[in-house]
C-alpha cells in the first residue's frame, strides 16, 4: 500500500493514470523505491476487450510510477468476466491476477474502535513496512570482560542510514542470556521468533508522522554475528564435520596433500537452501534424506550434512528469513581476523623468520609511514608482535604492508612469492570498506568477485609453490571460502560495513554497564527495564507523544523543558538517556571537507565552479595555498601491483586551493624508480580509480 495525492492505492486494486486519453487501467501487485525517492508500482495493464463486456488483464507485468496514478476504480469487478492476455493470446485468468483480484493483500486491515468495532467497511489502516536487523553476540557481566559470560540479542532498523543506524539511540536491546546450565542466547530463539512473527504480520500502533494509528509491518531481513555463531544458528552441528558450511555444501581440506584444484575454491558449490533446512527438520534425528544435495553417489541424509536439530529451527517459521541467504557474510571477522591473520603471520613467522635484515627495513618502512598525510590512522605496533593485532590495527597495515612490499621490496627474492597475496588482499580491502558506493553498484559487485577470486587463486599458487616449511592451505580455509559469497551479499545487503559486527560489539559495552548494576536474579527483564527507561525518556525529549489516562495524546510540557534545561549535565545525560555517545568509526572513511589540508597532501581536486560542463577531476599537490598538477603515467609494473605511477605535470602547472573542492585524498607516500606512487590499497582509493575511468571522466 503506498499513499499518493491523498488517495492509499492497495496491491489488488484497480487504477486509473492520470493521463485520461489513456483506456488502460492497471492492476496493482507491488511498490518499490528506486535511488530512494522515486516510487514505482508493479502490475498488470488492464484492457476492455471488444464488445465492452469482458476485461483483458495482461500476463507480463510492467512497472510504472506511482505518480501517473490517479485514482482508483471503484467499480465491482466480475471475476467471471476477466481474461488474461498476451499479445495474439487470450486465456482463462491465471492464478496470479485471480488472487490479486480475489484475496485482499494480508496487511489491509479495517479500523476498529476502541471496542475492536468496526468503523466503515471502506476505511483501512496505513501500512508502514519497517525491516529488522537482528543482532546476537557475547559479552560479559564484568569490568574485566572475561568472566559471566551472557549471550545478548538487540535489533535495529534497517531503513535507517548508516549515520542513524550507527547511533547507540537507535539500537534497541531484546535480551541478555547468562550462559550457564545448558542455556544461551538461542534458548531465547522460540519466544523471540514468536514476537517476531507477531511483528512480520502487523501491529496498529500510532504513527506521529501520520497523526494516526497504522499498522506496522516488521520483517526480520537479515541476522549480524559472526560466523561460528551463523552455523549455530542454522541449527548446524560443530565446523569439524564433512560439510561445515551453511549456505552451501563445499568440502574443505585440513592438509596440504589433499588439496583440490585452485578452481574448487573460487567456484561456486551446490547451495544449501531453505528447503534443505526445512526437509532437515522435518523429521527428528535429521534421518531425512535432502534431495538435490551434492551428488556423491550415496544418498545423504541430512545428519550426514551436518545438520543438527536445535532451538534455532523456530527461525524457520519466519516467512521472510531464509538461513543460506540472510546471514551476510562478516567481513572483521573474515577479512581482517582471518585472511589478513594468516599472512602476515606467514610473512613474519614463516617468510622472514629467518630473515632479521628483511624483518628490520620493513618494520622501518612501516615506522617511516607514520608521516604519511595520506592515511588518517597509523599503524604503531611492532610488526614483530602482529600475533597481538586487533582488527583495527589490521585495518591500517593492510592499506600500507602492499605499497611497502611492491615498491620497497619490488626486486627482493625472499618476498617475491608472498608478495602477489598482500597485493590482491589489498585491493579486496580497499574495495569492500567503503560505506556507499554511488554509481555503477552492478560494475562494483564485479570489482569484488574479481578480486575474491584473484586473491584465492593467488593464495592457492603461493601454497603449492613456497617450499619454506609451515604454511597452512589457506585457499581451503573456511574463512577463505565465505569470501566467494561476498558478492551475494553485497547485491542483497549493500556494502559490506553495514553487516560489520563491530558497531553491536560497541553496544555490549553499554549492556555490560546495565549488568553491573543489578543483582542478576532476572537478569534479561532487569537489564531490559533499564534500557526501556532510557528509550521512554528519550522519546519523551525527543517530543514523543502518549496517551494520558483521559485517553488523550499528550506531550511534554514547559515545566519538564524548563527543568532538563537547568539540570542537564552528563551525568543525568547517562543515568536517565543512556547518554548518547556515538560509535568511533575506525575506517579511515576521512571527512574530506572538514579537515584543513596542510603541505604535501594529495588527493584529487575538481574546480568549485566551471563554466565547462566536462571538467575533469585532476590529482594535485597541495604546496603554499595552491595545487600543484600532476598525472599518471602508464605502467605495466603498477598495473599488477595495485598503484598508479604519477609525475608533475610541469613545474609552474597549479590552481589556488580555494578555487577547488577536494573529490578524494589519496596515499602517495612511496616511490617507485623515483616516481610517486598512488597506493590504491587505501580503503576506497581503487574503486575510486576504477569508476573514474570507466566514466572516461579522467
Ligand atoms: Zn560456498
Amino acid at each position: 500500500m503506498f499513499t499518493h495525492n491523498g488517495i492509499d492505492f492497495w496491491s489488488g486494486d484497480i487504477v486509473n493514470f492520470m493521463n485520461g486519453s489513456t483506456p488502460a487501467r492497471f492492476l496493482v501487485e507491488s511498490f518499490h523505491t528506486m535511488d530512494n525517492s522515486a516510487v514505482f508500482v508493479q502490475g498488470y495493464m488492464v484492457y476492455i476487450l471488444e464488445g465492452g463486456q469482458f476485461i483483458g488483464i495482461k500476463v507480463e507485468s510492467t512497472s510504472i510510477k506511482l505518480e501517473t496514478l490517479l485514482s482508483i476504480d471503484s467499480t465491482p469487478v466480475d471475476v467471471a468476466l476477466c481474461y488474461s492476455i498476451s499479445p495474439g493470446k487470450v486465456f482463462h485468468l491465471i492464478p496470479r491476477h485471480k488472487s490479486l483480484l480475489e484475496e485482499p493483500h494480508f496487511l489491509k486491515r479495517h479500523i476498529l474502535d476502541e471496542t475492536g468495532k468496526l468503523i466503515d467497511p471502506k476505511l483501512f489502516y496505513k501500512v508502514r513496512i519497517s525491516p529488522i536487523i537482528l543482532f546476537t553476540d557475547d559479552t560479559s557481566g564484568n569490568r574485566s570482560k572475561q568472566y559471566n559470560p551472557y549471550e545478548s540479542w538487540s535489533m535495529k532498523f534497517a531503513a535507517l542510514s548508516y549515520k542513524e543506524r550507527s547511533s547507540i539511540e537507535n539500537i534497541h536491546f531484546l535480551s541478555a542470556i547468562p550462559k550457564k546450565k545448558g542455556a544461551s542466547g538461542m534458548s531465547l530463539l522460540p519466544k523471540i521468533v514468536e514476537d517476531f512473527k507477531r511483528l512480520k504480520n502487523g501491529l496498529v500502533m500510532f504513527s506521529a508522522k501520520d497523526n494516526e494509528n497504522v499498522l506496522v509491518a516488521l520483517p526480520l531481513l537479515w541476522i549480524k554475528t559472526d560466523t561460528p555463531c551463523h552455523s549455530e544458528l542454522c541449527g548446524l552441528r560443530a565446523p569439524t564435520s564433512l560439510y561445515p558450511y551453511h549456505k552451501c555444501y563445499v568440502r574443505l581440506q585440513r592438509s596440504m596433500p589433499n588439496l583440490q584444484s585452485s578452481s574448487y575454491y573460487t567456484g561456486r558449490h551446490t547451495a544449501r537452501t531453505k528447503a534443505h533446512y526445512l526437509a532437515a527438520v522435518s523429521t527428528s534425528g535429521c534421518g531425512s534424506t535432502i534431495p538435490d544435495a551434492p551428488l556423491t553417489g550415496n544418498a545423504l541424509t541430512a545428519s550426514d550434512l551436518c545438520f543438527a536439530n536445535r532451538a534455532t529451527d523456530a527461525l524457520l517459521e519466519l516467512q521472510s528469513f531464509d538461513p543460506s541467504t540472510d546471514t551476510p557474510v562478516e567481513v572483521l571477522h573474515n577479512i581482517l581476523l582471518g585472511v589478513s591473520k594468516y599472512l602476515v603471520n606467514d610473512l613474519v613467522n614463516v617468510v622472514l623468520r629467518k630473515n632479521p635484515n628483511q624483518m628490520a627495513r620493513l618494520s622501518k618502512a612501516l615506522k617511516d609511514y607514520e608521516n604519511s598525510q595520506g592515511m588518517s590512522r597509523k599503524f604503531t605496533r611492532e610488526l614483530r608482535h602482529c600475533g597481538s593485532c586487533l582488527g583495527r590495527d589490521y585495518k591500517v597495515l593492510l592499506q600500507i604492508l602492499p605499497a611497502i612490499l611492491v615498491t620497497e621490496f619490488a626486486n627482493d627474492s625472499i618476498l617475491s612469492l608472498i608478495t602477489p597475496s598482500f597485493v590482491r588482499l589489498g585491493r579486496l580491502c580497499s574495495l569492500v570498506f567503503v560505506r556507499a558506493v554511488r554509481y555503477d553498484y552492478n560494475m562494483y559487485i564485479d570489482e569484488v568477485e574479481k578480486a575474491v577470486t584473484s586473491l584465492i587463486q593467488e593464495l592457492h599458487h603461493y601454497v603449492i609453490t613456497c617450499e619454506i616449511e609451515g604454511h597452512n592451505p589457506y585457499s581451503s580455509k573456511p574463512k577463505v571460502h565465505l569470501l566467494t559469497h561476498l558478492p551475494d551479499n553485497l547485491r542483497r545487503f549493500g556494502t559490506a560495513l553495514h553487516y560489520e559486527t563491530k558497531k553491536g560489539e560497541q553496544f555490549n559495552k553499554h549492556i555490560r554497564e546495565h549488568l553491573m548494576h543489578i543483582n542478576r536474579l532476572n537478569t534479561s527483564r532487569d537489564v531490559c527495564l533499564k534500557f526501556a527507561k532510557q528509550s521512554a525518556m528519550r522519546r519523551i525529549i525527543d517530543g514523543g507523544s502518549w496517551v494520558s489516562k483521559d485517553k488523550m495524546r499528550e506531550k511534554y510540557g514547559n515545566s519538564t523543558a524548563e527543568f532538563l534545561k537547568e539540570n542537564f549535565n552528563n551525568n543525568v545525560k547517562n543515568i536517565m538517556f543512556g547518554g548518547s555517545r556515538d560509535f568511533a568509526d575506525n575506517n579511515d572513511t576521512d571527512d574530506i571537507t572538514a579537515k584543513a589540508l596542510c603541505d604535501n597532501t594529495f588527493a584529487v581536486f575538481m574546480l568549485k565552479e566551471s563554466r565547462d560542463q566536462h571538467a575533469h577531476p585532476f590529482i594535485g599537490k597541495v604546496s603554499s595555498l595552491r595545487v600543484e598538477h600532476y598525472r599518471v603515467e602508464s605502467s605495466p609494473h603498477a598495473q599488477v601491483n595495485n598503484y598508479l605511477l604519477v609525475q608533475r605535470v610541469s613545474n609552474d602547472a597549479s590552481t589556488p586551493l580555494d578555487q577547488l573542492k577536494i573529490v578524494c585524498k589519496l596515499d602517495m607516500h612511496t616511490e617507485f624508480n623515483n616516481k610517486l606512487v598512488i597506493n590504491l590499497s587505501k580503503f576506497g582509493s581503487y574503486w575510486f580509480f576504477v569508476s573514474l575511468f570507466l566514466n572516461r571522466q579522467y
